[in-house]
């Protein structure tokens, strides 16, 4: 069964819609635009494929990290493979670039043209910050290579059974997504979730590990909603709904501070994700006509707020096309 028009959750939908309804509205139904105004649509189409160029360095820093830890699994991750994956990310860098920096963005949106930057959309000179983007990603795995996690991981390649790599690259989403259908509120709403790296040791107990180079998250105490999901999905797929004997030990580790948190996720966590998850969904779908997670048609615009804080907008890639709306309104 195709579920691609399906409403979907996943964390990044959920902090979208909670950050701010209209950037939900222009990221997620964008295709209803096109009724309203073609340039619009196509501009906003354009804008949803730009990312700042901080994001690019986390974006890049997942390529390379997973490009990595594939050599390191067949055992030919050597210093010359090493230097030839920073090279190539480089390059690729500076290409993506000079074509954003060159495009023009008046012309009429063509899928087959490439994106990159919204700073340059936004004619915001950035030319300064390319060299450091790339030391910051190749530093990224360099930091990684010399810390104790790398060993931790080389390890795993030795003697777990089975291990995951995820391939940012080419995204899997039908591998990524789970449909929890014996839930009535989760019924055909697809979740999505995929950690970056996992290992299972031996039938019942698994080792995630995921990396970020995004902001640190500060309270230890909590299993972030993220990472409870992955567990979730990984209880399903073995055919389970509730943790049981299944141990799971989950990793969160920092570029390049190499902060790492650690968590056992206990029974509770998974109660208390299924929850969350029926309450995301449940507001999520307040925006959607009829609740109908199938035909997933979103209310009007109107419906969808504009956030009150300058500061959000003043940063969100949307703000010319949330601008031009108005007029719609
Ligand atoms: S510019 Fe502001 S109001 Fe408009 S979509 Fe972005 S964050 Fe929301």
């Amino acid at each position: 069964m195709n579920h691609q028009n399906n409403l979907w959750r996943s964390n990044t939908r959920i902090t979208v819609l909670e950050y701010c309804q209209k950037k939900y509205y222009f990221n997620y139904y964008t295709h209803s635009l096109k009724e309203i105004d073609e340039k619009l649509w196509l501009d906003t189409l354009m804008l949803k494929h730009l990312k700042s160029i901080e994001m690019r360095v986390g974006e890049k820093t997942h390529h390379l990290l997973s490009d990595y830890l594939k050599f390191l699994k067949k055992w030919l991750a050597n210093q010359e493979k090493i230097d030839e994956l920073k090279k190539d990310i480089a390059q690729i860098m500076i290409d993506e670039f000079n074509i954003s920096k060159n495009r023009d963005y008046e012309a009429w949106y063509d899928r087959n043209q490439r994106f990159w930057l919204s700073e340059h959309y936004y004619k915001i000179d950035v030319d300064d910050r390319l060299q450091e983007a790339i030391n910051k990603v190749t530093n990224n795995l360099d930091t990684f290579i010399s810390s104790e996690w790398h060993d931790k991981v080389l390890r795993y390649f030795e003697i777990a059974p089975s291990t995951y790599i995820e391939s940012p690259k080419r995204p899997d989403y039908e591998n990524m997504r789970i449909i929890i259908d014996n839930i009535p509120e989760l019924l055909n709403v697809c979740i999505l979730a995929s950690p970056d790296f996992g290992v299972i040791m031996w039938e019942n107990k698994y080792i995630i590990i995921d990396r970020k180079s995004w902001k640190e998250n500060l309270d230890d105490e909590w299993v972030p909603d993220q990472i409870k999901v992955y567990a979730l999905k990984m209880l399903i797929k073995k055919g389970e709904i509730e943790l049981k004997d299944l141990d799971i030990k989950w990793y969160e580790v920092y570029l390049p501070s190499l902060k790492e948190i650690g968590w056992d996720i206990t029974a509770k966590d998974i109660e208390d994700i299924k929850n969350k998850i029926i309450n995301d969904i449940n507001f999520q779908k307040q925006f959607i006509v009829d609740w109908d997670v199938e035909k997933n048609i979103p209310l009007p615009h109107k419906n969808f707020n504009r956030t009150t804080s300058a500061k959000k907008c003043e940063s969100c890639t949307f703000r010319k096309v949330c601008e031009d709306l108005k007029s719609f309104e």
